[in-house]
């Protein structure tokens, strides 16, 4: 069940652009996410162990993002609109409340440029108003010739392609076979496409064999790119990630329980020799498989 709330803003200016997303804004239309991903980094005690329980709606935020994005335009402070970076523009609950949708039309009515990062296949429904972005956006002048002066670019984000592995993982979320037609619709549909392996898990989706899978299949796919990083994991509480995934993989995969426990005994991050032969990896398989490891 999601609650509905009113917000004074909704549109949130990052200090530095991210050399990866490209966000010069943010834009977050829910609070939580039903996706419920194990690994999210959202998680924590703020949200209690099931995401989709804490979910809300942000019921004005399309008026308050029209006066927001008017006032930027105004000052010619146009720049990518990353949606979303704390939920998913496209929940279940979008099907009732359609404000990515509605968002979408102001933000094309500014003239502004969207990144969009999504698991569902949702997006489909919005290709339409996405076009008209696409050729009207204004882009910041230092990116127009990076991104062929297109105003839309769009990430799906993938942690495995087996549907069983991710129903663990990110239960809420479209099943990987599912996103993956998506994927080809949204290139097939000339967007600026790509992938963002984000994160990987060890020993389940950074084997040798499940690499060569991924990137083939992206590469039969056309996408652009393929973004990957490593899996950071937080806390200790019930509700947190470390927790969530380490109970996962005791109860579905116990032959690893001891290997996470070992990589994340002293904190949050994978340790730097693994980090160092991933980044490795990653550009391997970027060279082998000609894809672009940026957008
Ligand atoms: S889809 Fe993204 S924001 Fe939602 S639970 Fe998964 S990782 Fe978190």
């Amino acid at each position: 069940m999601s609650r509905e709330i009113e917000v004074k803003s909704v549109l949130n200016k990052t200090k530095k652009r991210d050399d990866w997303f490209l966000d010069d804004y943010t834009l977050n239309l829910y609070s939580s996410c039903s996706f419920n991903c194990l690994y999210c980094y959202i998680r924590g005690s703020k949200y209690g162990t099931n995401l989709e329980e804490s979910l809300s709606v942000k019921t004005n935020s399309i008026e308050i993002l029209d006066r927001q994005l008017f006032n930027r335009a105004k000052k010619n402070q146009y720049g990518i609109i990353v949606l979303s970076s704390a939920t998913d523009p496209y929940l279940q609950v979008e099907k009732k409340y359609k404000l990515t949708r509605e968002a979408l039309k102001i933000i094309h009515k500014h003239k502004f440029p969207v990144h969009i990062i999504t698991k569902s296949d949702l997006i489909e429904r919005d290709f339409d108003v996405l076009h008209q972005i696409n050729k009207s956006a204004i882009l910041p002048t230092d990116l127009k010739s990076r991104l062929n002066n297109r105003g839309v670019i769009v990430s799906f984000s993938f942690s495995t392609l087996d549907d069983k592995v991710a129903k663990i993982f990110e239960k809420g979320a479209t099943k990987p076979t599912k996103r993956l037609k998506t994927v080809i619709k949204t290139k097939e549909e000339g967007f600026h496409t790509g992938i963002s392996l984000m994160p990987l898990l060890p020993f389940i989706s950074d084997t040798t064999e499940h690499l060569d899978l991924l990137f083939s299949t992206f590469k039969t796919s056309k996408v652009n790119y393929v973004l990957p990083a490593t899996i950071t994991l937080f806390g200790n509480g019930s509700a947190d990630s470390k927790t969530l995934v380490l109970n996962a993989i005791r109860k579905h995969f116990p032959e690893l329980e001891n290997k996470y426990l070992n990589y994340f005994k002293n904190g949050s991050q994978m340790p730097t020799y693994y980090k160092k032969a991933f980044t490795n990896k990653m550009k391997e398989l970027s060279i082998e498989y000609d894809i672009k490891n940026r957008i």
